[in-house]
């Protein structure tokens, strides 16, 4: 055997994956496609450490997102990552959007989020003047990080532990062996590896990864839809401290505010689902942005915005279609021994890294 545990993809998630197994003394290599880690979905999006109150009770976003969020909270500052706890406005704009409001703070508590509390608009004003609303959930456990130094450190941790990433090496596809899993390298350095697990954290590749391993059945790979996210900067000072979202809307968790580390202040993503990965700014959907932002801050002036850049979501569903849960398809689902698959790892993902790795490690770990 070459190694313990192959796992594709050097973004947060297979990151997390290899750090998790690589300190529990197995031997790992992460393969990835690109020559610099986090290039994908893990560098293109809000940075947001989301609390966990939009997610189904019981679903794998809403118990690893919790758990996940802990984990950074410890992680970060022992880690040096830069972060900072903001806090989050969740706000109704119309006396409409209250019964809204509501059902998503049952959901908080329901999935164990700590801190909530329900504001009045003037006391939402008292904490970020500029706001307008009719109502607003208080999150204050909700923040932001740096995506790429949270990465760099999982980059560390894994190096430490004898771990290694192979850089502009692509995964061309695996056979199943006596013992494991034979792994077929692509790149200059094209090579083949046999490896006791395999772990497919692809992003947005994870399903042309998945049809690349013999015996994975097309039936239990699921169809991938890209679901882009545009973003749009703001000139001039962040009128808010917090996180502000919108309530709940369909498909995604609404387009919000976010005020960086470096203090600018963007508004995003929307979602327009796409059919290549084509990651220039969509300045067509300027007017809507205007619209959105001017809900809750009145005093948006035009041509204040200007197209900032774009993520795309490996989702799971289409337009139209309900918004659905992580896949982490193990033996039980493919019947293939030490294979783990991670299918729509969308938001809250990078939140969940670190729960998501330690998960995925135990499930290997169990059958191994
Ligand atoms: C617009 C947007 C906003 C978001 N906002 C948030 C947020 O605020 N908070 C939050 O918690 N989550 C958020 N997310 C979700 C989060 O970014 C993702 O869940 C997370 O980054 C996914 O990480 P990953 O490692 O699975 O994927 P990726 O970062 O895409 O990593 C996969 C890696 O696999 C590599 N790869 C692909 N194919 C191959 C191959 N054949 N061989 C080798 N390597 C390969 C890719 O190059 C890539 O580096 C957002 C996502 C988007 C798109």
């Amino acid at each position: 055997m070459d190694v313990d545990a192959i796992i594709v993809g050097a973004g947060v998630v297979g990151l997390a994956c290899a750090r998790s197994l690589a300190q529990a003394g197995r031997s790992v290599v992460v393969l990835e496609k690109e020559t610099r880690i986090g290039q994908g979905v893990s560098s293109r999006n809000s940075e947001v450490i989301h609390a966990g109150l939009h997610y189904a009770p019981g679903s794998l976003k809403a118990r690893l997102c919790v758990a996940g969020r802990r984990a950074l909270c410890d992680y970060l500052p022992a880690r040096g990552v830069a972060h900072e706890r903001c806090g989050k406005l969740i706000v109704a704009t119309s006396e409409a959007e209250i019964a809204a409001l509501e059902a998503l703070m049952a959901r908080g508590i329901a999935n164990g989020v700590g801190g909530l509390r329900m504001l009045t608009s003037a006391e939402a004003r008292a904490r970020e003047p500029q706001i307008a609303c009719a109502a607003a959930i208080h999150s204050p456990d909700s923040g932001i990080l740096e995506a790429h130094g949270l990465m760099l450190a999982l980059q560390g941790e894994i190096e430490d532990a004898g771990g290694a990433i192979a850089l502009a090496a692509p995964f061309a596809g695996a056979v199943r062996e006596a013992g494991g899993w034979r792994v077929r390298v692509g790149g200059e350095a094209a090579t083949t590896l046999l490896s006791e697990r395999l772990i497919i954290a692809a992003g947005l590749g994870a399903q042309a990864c998945a049809r690349a391993v013999e015996g994975f059945a097309a039936a239990l790979i699921p169809k991938l839809h890209y679901g882009k996210g545009n973003y749009f900067a703001l000139t001039g000072p962040a009128p808010f401290r917090m996180l502000i979202y919108p309530a709940p809307a369909p498909g995604s968790l609404g387009l919000h505010y976010k005020r960086d580390l470096g203090g600018r202040a963007h508004f995003g993503p929307d979602l327009e689902f796409v059919e290549t990965e084509d990651y220039a700014v969509n300045e067509a959907r300027a007017p809507l942005f205007y619209e959105f932002a001017r809900r809750f801050w009145p005093g948006l002036k035009d041509g204040a915005l200007s197209p900032d850049y774009a993520g795309i979501r490996p989702k799971l569903h289409g337009p139209g279609e309900a918004q659905g849960d992580f896949i982490i398809a193990g033996e039980e689902t493919h019947g293939l021994r030490n294979l783990v698959a991670l299918f729509g790892i969308e938001s809250p993902g990078l939140t969940c890294s670190l729960a998501l790795g330690d998960h995925v490690a135990a499930l290997l770990e169990e059958r191994a």
